[in-house]
C-alpha cells in the first residue's frame, strides 16, 4: 500500500479547489435562489466551503436535462463501445486525480486519507472501468415461440434515473449507481448526502471532460428533506435507486406510491453478526473481527457489530479482541498511519455516544473504547460485553466503532441469534468445518455470507440485503436488473 505523508497532503490542498456548485446540464450552477450550507472538515471543524442548497426548482431542472438527454438519444442511442469509450476514458480520469479525490472524500468525510487514496478511489474508478467493460458483451434473448413466430426479449434503458446516496462511502456508492447505470443508456441525477458533495461533484467535471454529453449526468447537492424529497416524488424519473436508512428507505416507497409509481431500489441498514465458532483460526477472526467493525470507523452498512462468540472460546476471544482494538491507530485523518479517523459530525458522533450510553444503561461492559475517551466527532474503538439479544446495542444499527459481543453454546443458537434482527445484510462465518460453514450459511437471512473472510465484496457479486435491509442489488451484472426494463418485441411470421 502506498503510503503519502501529513506534509504531501496539507501541500496538495492549499493549491486545489473544492467544488460547491450544483453540475446541471453540464455546467456547475449556484442553487437557483442562491442559498447554502456549509461543508464541515469533521476533523478539525474548519469550514471547507459553502454548497449550493438546491431547491425543487433546481432539482426540476436536472430532471428536465436528464429528460431531454434521453430522450434526444444523444447517450442512449451511441453504440454500446462508444459508451464503453466514454466510461473507460472517466476511468482513467479519476485514477489521473486520484489524489486529488481522495483528498477531497478525507477532508469531507474524516476517512483516513490514505484509506481514500488506496481504496475508494481506485474502488470507484474499477467499477466505473467494469462496467464499461461489461456492455458490449450482453446479449438479448429470443423466446422458444412457435415456429410461425420470433420473440426477441431485449433491455431498454428505464429513463431518468435519480440516484440519492449517503455519506460514508461518498464516491464508490455513487459509482455503483453511476456505472451501470449510465452505462445501460439511462440519464442521471444523483443527490449526494448533504455531508458529503465534494467527490461528486468534481467526478462530474471529470465526466464531461472524458466526453460525456452535457445533461446526461446531474448533481443537485442539499438537503434531504428538500432535494432528496423532490427527486422521490417527481413525476418525471422513471427510477430511483437509493442507499441510506432503513427509515428514510421506507420514505421513497412513500413518494414512489404517492407519484407516479417510479422503480424505487432501496438499499439500507444492517446489523450484520459474526458466527466465531470454537475451531476457527482464532488470530484470523480476531483480525477481521476488527476490520469489520472498526474500518471506516464503523460507518460501513455491513459492519459485522454483532459479534456472536462460541461459549468456549469467548474469554479467549475477547481478550486479544480488546488488545486489538486498544492497538489501533486513531485520530488525524491526514497521517499515514491513523487506521480510525473521524465520524462524519458531531451529530452522528453524539448519537453513537448515546448507544454506549444506553448499553452501559441496560447493563452492557466496556471493554475497551468508551466514553471516557471521546471528544469532538472522534469516538475509539469501543467493544461491548455481556451484551444479550434484546439489548438496544444488540438490535439497533450505530453506525460507529462499537462492537456488541453475545455467546452461544449451540449451531442453532448461533443461527437463531444471527437471524433475530430486522436487518440481513451480511454475515461472516469463522469455522475450519466446511460442513458447519455451508449449513450454516444456508440458514443465514443475509445478502452476504463471508467464510472465514470478513465482508466480502467485488464488482463481480451482487451487493445488498435481505429483510429491512433492501432489495435490489448494486454490483454485478445484476444491478442492470434494476436500470433496465424488459422488452417484447414480437413478429409474426406471414
Ligand atoms: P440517510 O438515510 O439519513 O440519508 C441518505 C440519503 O437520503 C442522503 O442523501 C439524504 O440527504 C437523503 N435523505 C435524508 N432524509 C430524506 C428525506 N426525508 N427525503 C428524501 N431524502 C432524504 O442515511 P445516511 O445517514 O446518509 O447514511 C447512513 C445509512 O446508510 C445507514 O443506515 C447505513 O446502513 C446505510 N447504508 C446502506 C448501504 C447499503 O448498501 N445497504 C450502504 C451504505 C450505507
Amino acid at each position: 500500500m502506498t503510503s503519502f505523508s501529513k506534509d504531501h497532503w496539507l501541500t496538495l490542498k492549499a493549491t486545489t479547489r473544492l467544488p460547491n456548485q450544483a453540475w446541471i446540464n453540464g455546467q456547475y450552477l449556484d442553487a437557483s435562489d442562491a442559498a447554502c450550507y456549509d461543508t464541515i472538515n469533521p476533523a478539525t471543524g474548519e469550514l471547507l466551503v459553502a454548497t449550493a442548497a438546491c431547491t425543487t426548482a433546481d432539482v426540476d431542472l436536472a430532471v428536465a436535462a436528464a429528460r431531454q438527454t434521453f430522450e434526444a438519444g444523444v447517450w442512449a442511442d451511441q453504440a454500446p463501445a462508444q459508451r464503453k469509450a466514454v466510461i473507460r476514458k472517466l476511468a482513467a480520469l479519476m485514477m489521473e486525480h486520484r489524489e486529488e479525490l481522495a483528498l477531497l472524500e478525507s477532508l469531507n468525510v474524516g476517512k483516513p486519507v490514505m484509506d481514500c487514496y488506496n481504496l475508494d478511489i481506485p474502488g470507484a474508478a474499477g467499477c466505473f472501468e467494469w462496467y464499461a467493460e461489461s456492455i458490449d458483451k450482453l446479449y438479448g434473448e429470443v423466446a422458444p415461440t412457435d415456429r410461425n413466430s420470433v420473440a426477441t426479449i431485449t433491455r431498454e434503458p428505464v429513463g431518468v434515473v435519480a440516484a440519492v446516496i449517503p455519506w460514508n462511502f461518498p464516491l464508490d456508492i455513487a459509482a455503483w449507481k453511476l456505472a451501470p447505470a449510465l452505462m445501460a443508456g439511462n440519464s442521471v441525477v444523483l443527490k449526494p448526502a448533504e455531508q458529503s458533495p465534494l467527490t461528486a461533484l468534481r467526478l462530474a467535471g471529470l465526466a464531461k471532460q472524458a466526453g460525456l454529453p452535457d445533461g446526461v449526468f446531474n448533481v443537485v447537492t442539499g438537503y434531504g428533506e428538500v432535494v432528496g424529497q423532490a427527486l422521490g416524488l417527481h413525476m418525471d424519473v422513471d427510477c430511483l435507486t437509493f442507499t441510506g436508512s432503513t427509515a428514510v428507505g421506507k420514505l421513497f416507497m412513500r413518494y414512489s406510491a404517492d407519484s407516479n409509481m417510479k422503480q424505487v431500489w432501496p438499499e439500507t441498514g444492517g446489523k450484520s453478526p459474526n458466527l466465531i465458532f470454537a475451531d476457527c483460526d482464532l488470530d484470523a477472526a480476531v483480525e477481521h473481527a476488527a476490520l469489520g467493525i472498526f474500518f471506516n470507523q464503523g460507518e460501513v452498512c455491513s459492519a459485522n457489530s454483532r459479534i456472536l462468540v462460541a461459549s468456549s472460546i469467548y474469554d479467549a476471544f475477547v481478550e486479544k479482541f480488546v488488545a486489538k482494538a486498544n492497538a489501533m491507530v486513531v485520530g488525524d485523518p491526514l497521517e499515514a498511519a491513523t487506521e480510525v479517523g473521524m465520524l462524519i459530525d458531531s451529530q452522528h458522533a453524539g448519537r453513537v455516544r448515546g448507544f454506549i450510553q444506553q448499553a452501559i444503561d441496560e447493563g452492557a461492559v466496556v471493554a475497551c473504547g468508551g466514553l471516557g475517551e471521546t471528544d469532538g466527532c472522534q469516538v475509539p474503538p469501543t467493544i461491548l460485553t455481556g451484551v444479550n439479544p434484546a439489548m438496544t446495542i444488540a438490535r439497533e444499527e450505530v453506525f460507529g466503532p462499537v462492537a456488541a459481543i453475545l455467546r452461544f453454546d449451540s449451531e442453532a443458537e448461533a443461527v437463531a441469534l444471527a437471524n433475530d434482527s430486522v436487518y440481513g445484510l451480511a454475515a461472516s462465518v469463522w469455522t475450519s468445518n466446511i460442513n458447519c460453514a455451508y449449513r450454516v450459511s444456508r440458514k443465514l437471512r443475509a445478502g452476504t455470507v463471508s467464510i472465514n473472510t470478513m465482508d466480502a465484496i467485488d464488482y463481480s457479486v451482487p451487493f445488498g440485503g435481505y429483510k429491512q435491509s433492501g432489495f435490489g442489488r448494486d454490483l454485478s451484472l445484476h444491478a442492470y436488473d434494476k436500470f433496465t426494463q424488459l422488452k417484447t418485441t414480437w413478429l409474426k411470421l406471414g
